[in-house]
């Protein structure tokens, strides 16, 4: 005999946490199923920690209007939760005069998503700020902060199960069925079981659309295709020169190879973008000299053997490398049919920044359904 639940979250990632903490303070009964051994193993503990100000997406995709409502939530909860984070701000650098007509631009895309508080600044007002940078001028950005993205997911978790939610941890879906009534899931793991859910949130990240392919009665035609664009990061021995971000003006594929900071002041620089077709996090380490050639555009005091390779993320994308930025998805029963049954798909950055707001949606339309 199956178990019944009301809801399942399938994935404790940052995403997967703030969805099951806004269905549980909305008096549901929840169950979140993690495939790994501890909570925040995927992508959510191999990004950059950065909470993103909103500039670069489309005006009026999911991804602006998530980012710029979810920054906002966060920077309230983090105060109101304890949640170390510090609000750094970022510059977006010219070198070269020729891109100062870009900065003008970005700083118009972002005003059209509601971050108006972009300045431009002068190279020598940068210089009183950032002395190492080399630059003509630059577009600060005083929004931007970054985060303890680990305490954050475990404020989600602590939450989420002071209000009834549990998490079951070594607890893969590994496939289910659509029936009359819920979602008929199975689960793996030692002990393995069946769930009877009223509503499935399939916050999976990267297998966001194995799992969804897996349950018999989801028409196929609604899997999105899976691409996958791995970044890697390099990290920097010793003391980092800078105290903002640091961001040259984005190039075609992403946003050039950038500098930030964690809340130890330790610097990284990337994520670059690599194409890829297995999950695979190995730092490929013939991208090093990319990584000098790139950074000493904006910071000639970099010397040989200061960088050292950090960690890889993979970002779930929605096109492959030749397609236009694909939008955050998040996809309903309104979307494919199937009652209780929502899905999210591509939530690459800023899924971190949005999980609030993302999670807000999420718990809407479980409501409403
Ligand atoms: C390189 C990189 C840099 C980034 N930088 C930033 C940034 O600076 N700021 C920002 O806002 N965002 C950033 N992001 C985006 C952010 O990290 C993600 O949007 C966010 O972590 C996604 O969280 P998630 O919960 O959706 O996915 P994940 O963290 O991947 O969680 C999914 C979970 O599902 C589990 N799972 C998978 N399959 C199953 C299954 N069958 N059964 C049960 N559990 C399963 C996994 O084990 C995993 O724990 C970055 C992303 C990348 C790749």
């Amino acid at each position: 005999m199956a178990e019944k639940i009301d809801c399942v979250v399938v994935g404790a990632g940052v995403v997967g946490l703030a969805c099951a903490r806004a269905l549980a303070l909305a008096g549901r009964e929840v169950v979140v199923l993690e495939a790994a051994g501890a909570i925040g193993t995927g992508t959510s503990s191999r990004n950059s920690e950065v909470i993103h100000a909103g500039i670069y997406y489309a005006p009026g995709s999911l991804k602006a209007v998530s980012c710029v409502n979810g920054r906002q939530l966060l920077y309230r909860y983090c105060t109101e939760h304890g949640v170390a984070h510090r609000r750094c701000g970022k510059l977006i650098v010219a070198t070269k005069a020729a891109q100062i007509a870009t900065l003008h631009s970005i700083q118009a895309h972002a005003a059209a998503n509601g971050v108006d508080d972009l300045r431009l600044l002068t190279a020598e007002e940068v210089h009183a700020l950032e002395p190492a940078l080399r630059c003509v001028a630059a577009l600060l950005s005083p929004s931007t902060g970054i985060i303890d993205s680990h305490a954050l997911m475990l404020s989600y978790q602590g939450e989420a199960e002071d209000h009834g939610a549990m998490l079951a941890l070594h607890s893969p879906v590994t496939g289910g069925a659509v029936q009359t009534g819920g979602i008929m899931l199975e689960v793996g793991g030692a002990e393995p079981m069946q769930l009877l859910a009223r509503t499935v949130v399939n916050s999976a990240g990267l297998y966001a659309q194995r799992v969804a392919a897996s349950l018999r009665g989801f028409p196929p035609d609604k899997v999105p295709g899976s691409y996958y664009a791995k970044g890697n990061y390099y990290s920097l021995n010793g003391r980092s020169p800078f105290s903002h971000l640091i961001y040259p003006v984005p190039e075609a594929a992403g946003l050039g190879v950038h500098l930030t900071l964690d809340l130890g002041g330790q610097a990284r620089f990337g994520p670059d973008v690599e194409w890829i077709t297995e999950l695979d996090y190995d730092v490929d380490l013939r991208r090093a000299d990319g990584f000098y050639r790139a950074i000493r555009d904006y910071w000639p005091g970099l010397r040989d053997g200061q960088l050292a390779p950090g960690y890889a993320g993979i970002r779930p994308k929605l096109g492959g490398a030749e397609k236009p930025a694909s939008d955050f998805m998040i996809q309903g029963p309104a979307e494919h049919g199937v009652p209780g049954l929502i899905n999210l798909f591509g939530i690459e950055s800023p899924g971190l920044t949005a999980s609030l707001a993302l999670a807000r949606l999420v718990a809407q339309t479980a409501l409403s359904t």
